[in-house]
């Protein structure tokens, strides 16, 4: 299969902004401004305002997803929430987040236990994964991503991850909130070999069905590059996405792309 098959996804990472006053009218502003049927949009806002972003965005068509979940289902684990607790919450969650993996210590093996909670409460999983700039310019990116791709992947059947929607984020960490994206070339080779991977690891031709999406400092400004790609299915998108006009330019940029995917599908 060929990308033109898959969805184009936007999806916003909040990440620490926002509070529950504020965060429906912005949800509700970005909503206004991005009715785009084709593109599949998702918000992900900190936990506190998940009910009022989905009450914001009810009947917009908007996923509504999580930035974390515990490994555990519940128990002693002080300010932790588990995937059971997002049930009428949200339906989305984004694991292995490289700040989650900076600030909390999150090894490979630990999101993967993420992942197994997340899939099992029904939480459609946005799996990151990237490489340090060091890694990066000692030609090490693919190894490392590979890398973070089987410790996360162990122990999962792939059937169950497609089932669950599986969609993973190429994020190089130097790209993150440091207004310098990769190039939309990079992020193919890279959205590439993440499927080479998946293929070498018992996905065969489900490799093909997962959505790739590109992450770091991307804007209205240069998502083109990215959605040029036919390896790449949209974006994860920190910054930019908690500002309407930028959410606007973004998801109207993705509308052309899932738009030529559809006509090439027909
Ligand atoms: C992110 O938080 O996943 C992200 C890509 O952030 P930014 O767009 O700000 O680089």
């Amino acid at each position: 299969m060929i990308g033109a098959m898959r969805p184009v996804i936007i999806a916003a990472n909040w990440k620490m902004n926002t509070t529950p006053a504020d965060a429906g009218d912005l949800a509700r502003a970005i909503a206004g401004r991005t009715r785009e049927p084709d593109v599949v949009r998702v918000i992900c806002p900190p936990y506190v305002c998940l009910a009022a972003v989905r009450d914001a965005v009810a009947g917009e068509g908007i996923g509504v997803g999580a930035q974390n979940v515990h490994q555990e289902l519940a128990g002693a684990h002080t300010g932790e929430v588990s995937a059971p607790m997002l049930a009428g919450l949200a339906t989305w969650v984004i694991l292995g987040h490289s700040e989650r993996r900076r600030d909390a210590g999150e090894s490979d093996a630990l999101v993967g236990r993420k992942l197994g909670r997340a899939v099992e409460a029904g939480l459609r999983p946005i799996l990151c994964v990237g490489e340090q700039l060091a890694e990066r310019e000692a030609g090490q990116a693919v190894a490392v991503v590979e890398r973070q791709l089987a410790g996360a992947l162990a122990g999962h059947d792939p059937a169950t991850l497609l089932a669950a929607g599986l969609v993973i984020a190429y994020e190089p960490v130097w790209a993150i909130g440091t207004g310098r994206n990769a190039s939309g070339a990079d992020a193919a080779a890279m959205a590439e070999a993440i499927r080479a991977a998946l293929r070498a690891s018992g996905w065969g031709t489900g490799a093909d069905d997962v959505p790739i999406l590109y992450g770091g400092s991307c804007t209205s400004a240069n998502i083109a590059e990215f959605l040029a790609e036919p390896s790449i299915d949209g974006a994860l998108v920190g910054g930019a996405s908690l500002k309407p006009d930028e959410m606007a330019g973004m998801v109207g940029r993705a509308a052309i792309t899932a738009a030529a995917r559809r006509a090439a599908g027909a």
